[in-house]
């Protein structure tokens, strides 16, 4: 019954320090954002004592009848939200969303064919390192290096050669538009599966400024808390209830036990605020603002990766300021700018290094910046780069007097008060 500031004073010094680092800083990571206060009440509920292994109406424990009122809301609002006939919605992350539809259709041994992590790919979707890439034989598409787009006639012809079983589209850092109509094309011409992974992107589809892969892929996965502002979590969404049967096996008992009952909660409310008029309003403005950032970053000397966004993210080639994504990250981090060094499309630094910085709109546009505070972030980027190329060995001039800058713009857009 103790409230937490009495019972834990270590933990609740570090949320709170966290808190002001939130508040106190402009955030631009593109898988980030800042949700509403109901979504993050929702999590820190009674719901998280609760066990309910199974699905609605179907437990392996009693007294699930107000969870099932829960996720039966999560599931019928994602359903109206992306327009489908499936939904599960237990997946504790987006990685095990992924997990689970390799569980539900593949093999070990089968070959997958994901884009590649340095062309703005995921780890899930067939990287050495991680689980995809191990268990699978899994063939990379990249980008063409002139446009550093997608060449769908080049990944034709790797998966008419290759032969993948499971195609996947979407990523971490990709800023144009995906055609989902074409990669299913592909996938019918080799007989594979296609799984479209829009987390990403999945706030812009649910409010119509992105295309929809629904109508398109066999099966879709997402994270719940990057631009569709929902908590943190994963979700698995379809139009074939009896692939719908094969993946809720996967998720439970295939990969999971109990569900994360207060997360769901999480995800119902998040999902209602998703499908009200001002959400459209919200993305719209995550778009508009990254537009405006990335011109603005053009201006002051940058290259963007394709010359530009038609998302939420972009990717800073900082090589014609001849800077390093690591450094960079770092300077940005002492002047209050949090963002995540990226490789750009055939990178000649190592990942720990790279030649580009990340950079998405979702999580300042959530606090209530426009086009105006994002140009003038763009400047303030800007000064940091180019105080960093004169300045090398000690950037810290700049990186004070931008910091100042930055606690005045977040003064004016406070956090959950
Ligand atoms: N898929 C994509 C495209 C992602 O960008 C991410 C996270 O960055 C994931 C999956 C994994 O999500 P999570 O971190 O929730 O496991």
């Amino acid at each position: 019954t103790r409230e937490l500031a009495d019972a834990d004073t270590a933990v609740q010094a570090a949320i709170t320090r966290e808190f002001h680092r939130q508040e106190d800083g402009i955030e631009l990571i593109a898988s980030e954002n800042i949700v509403s206060k109901a979504v993050m009440q929702a999590q820190g509920t009674e719901l998280t004592n609760k066990y309910a292994e199974g699905y609605v109406g179907r437990r392996y424990y009693g007294g699930c009848e107000y969870v099932d009122e829960v996720e039966a809301l999560a599931i019928e609002r994602a359903k109206a939200l992306f327009d489908c006939a499936y939904v599960n919605v237990q997946p504790h992350s987006g990685a095990q969303a992924n997990g689970a539809v390799f569980m539900a259709l593949l093999q070990p041994g089968d070959t997958i064919m994901g884009m590649s992590l340095d062309a703005g790919g995921h780890l899930t979707h067939g990287a050495r390192p991680a689980q995809s890439g191990k268990w699978f034989n899994a063939v990379q598409y990249g980008v063409d290096p002139n446009t550093q787009r997608i060449d769908y006639d080049a990944v034709e012809a790797q998966a008419v050669e290759s032969k993948p079983r499971l195609i996947i589209a979407g990523g971490s850092a990709i800023p144009r538009e995906l055609d989902f109509k074409r990669f299913r094309e592909i996938a019918d011409k080799v007989g594979a599966y296609l799984m479209v992974d829009m987390a990403h992107i999945a706030g812009l589809i649910a409010a119509g400024v992105h295309p929809s892969p629904l109508p398109h892929a066999h099966v879709v996965t997402t994270t719940t808390h990057k631009t569709l502002r929902g908590p943190r979590g994963g979700m698995v969404l379809s139009n074939d209830l009896d692939l719908g049967k094969k993946i809720n096996s996967a998720v439970f008992p295939g990969l999971q036990g109990g569900p994360l009952m207060h997360v769901i909660a999480a995800k119902a409310v998040a999902f209602g605020e998703a499908l009200k008029p001002e959400f459209k309003t919200y993305i719209n403005q995550v778009v508009t603002n990254a537009r405006a950032l990335a011109a603005t970053l053009v201006e002051r000397g940058c290259d963007i990766v394709t010359g530009g966004t038609d998302t939420h993210l972009m990717l800073v080639d900082l090589r014609p300021k001849g800077l390093k994504g690591n450094v960079t990250e770092e300077s940005l981090e002492r002047a209050g700018i949090t963002c995540n060094k990226n490789g750009i499309p055939f990178d000649p630094e190592k990942p720990m290094v790279t030649s580009g910085i990340r950079l998405g709109t979702p999580a300042g546009t959530s606090r209530g910046f426009g086009e105006e505070e994002f140009r003038l972030i763009g400047n303030l980027i800007g000064d940091v780069l180019d105080g960093l190329a004169e300045n090398p060995e000690d950037n810290s001039a700049v990186e004070a007097r931008v910091r100042a800058e930055v606690k005045a713009l977040c003064d004016r857009f406070p956090l959950y008060r």
